[in-house]
């Protein structure tokens, strides 16, 4: 059941009031030299239900770097794409390995386990630069982000993108290795440009939350009541996103907060209540696991108080 949005505005300032004082806040990202400029102490939470209400507390309007987040996106645009021929590429298994991890590459013969480890989403992005220029490839991605989130002013943040581009050795390792397999198509420099520079695409919470409204609404976009993918697809989505989206901490977000979740080493995380709403948060700092700490004590706050979990209150 959806809450009443007075109910849910409650919920979501006293869980941003508590957590926004907490000094337990893990690391922020420093391995993208860009991404340590950020204020650790920044907080937000936004929940956009599937009624349109909207509850958000904190820096819900500060822009900060989505990062792994995109992944979502470019997963439904390489699916929307290729469709199944996408899993000849790709696996759909947790991987219980660190996001940037090489080691199961050699074993599975470059085939990475799932789409949102770095391995997994340089080839889906390799997929949707196939038969295009890196900069049409890129602004395809951007375009649905913006037509996701009903926000034409999303844009990516060159800074960031080029101190990854500088600093991303493990990537272009990674990259590199699918190559010698044939599972990267294009130049490995293209896709890992176009990969770079979709992880830094910078929203605010309150646009995240927006974006992910399709992936509550069992495929469509509430706003239009246009369908973005099939519903079949958003489940499927959603899927991946609770047994993958935290990389070696996803046993332990499903376990604590029982839903879809993505995050991203910028410190977001956007997850989905399937039929209820859509909710994004932010905080910097990070667990050992590359996960935002506050962000999934806040979710599994959430998510137990307004008994959202997938699992059963
Ligand atoms: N762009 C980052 C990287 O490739 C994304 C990692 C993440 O957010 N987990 O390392």
């Amino acid at each position: 059941m959806n809450q009443p949005a007075p109910e849910l505005d409650r919920a979501v300032k006293e869980i941003a009031d508590e957590l926004r004082v907490r000094t337990d806040r893990g690391e922020v990202a420093s391995y993208i030299p860009e991404l340590a400029k950020v204020d650790p102490s920044a907080f937000a939470l936004v929940v956009v239900d599937t009624a349109g209400n909207v509850a958000a507390a904190g820096d819900a309007d500060t822009l900060f770097s989505i990062q792994s987040i995109s992944k979502v996106f470019t997963l439904t645009l390489a699916i929307g794409k290729v469709g199944n021929r996408l899993w000849q590429r790709v696996g759909r298994e947790p991987s219980g390995s660190p996001f940037n991890s090489i080691i199961q590459l050699e074993f599975e013969k470059g085939i990475p386990r799932n789409p949102f480890i770095n391995a997994g989403a340089i080839a889906v992005t390799d997929v949707i630069l196939s038969g295009h220029q890196p900069r049409e490839a890129l602004g395809e991605i951007l375009r649905f982000v913006r037509f996701l989130a009903d926000d034409s002013s999303i844009a990516i943040d060159k800074a960031v993108a080029a101190s990854e581009q500088r600093t991303g050795f493990r990537n272009a390792a990674l990259a590199n290795y699918m190559k010698s397999f044939g599972v990267i198509e294009n130049p490995v420099e293209h896709t890992l440009g176009v990969y770079f520079h979709h992880c830094a695409i910078a929203m605010t919470c309150r646009q995240l939350a927006m974006a992910g409204r399709y992936l509550a609404q069992f495929g469509s976009n509430p706003t239009t009541g246009l369908s973005v993918v099939h519903p079949e697809r958003a489940r499927r989505i959603n899927a991946l996103m609770l047994t993958c989206g935290h990389y070696d901490g996803s046993g332990e977000f499903a376990y604590r907060v029982g839903l879809p979740g993505k995050s991203g080493v910028g410190g977001g995380i956007l997850a989905v209540a399937p039929g209820k709403a859509s909710i994004a948060v932010w905080s910097p700092g990070l667990d050992a696991s590359g996960n935002s700490r506050l962000g999934q004590i806040a979710l599994e706050q959430l998510s137990k108080r307004l008994g959202w979990s997938i699992f059963g209150a």
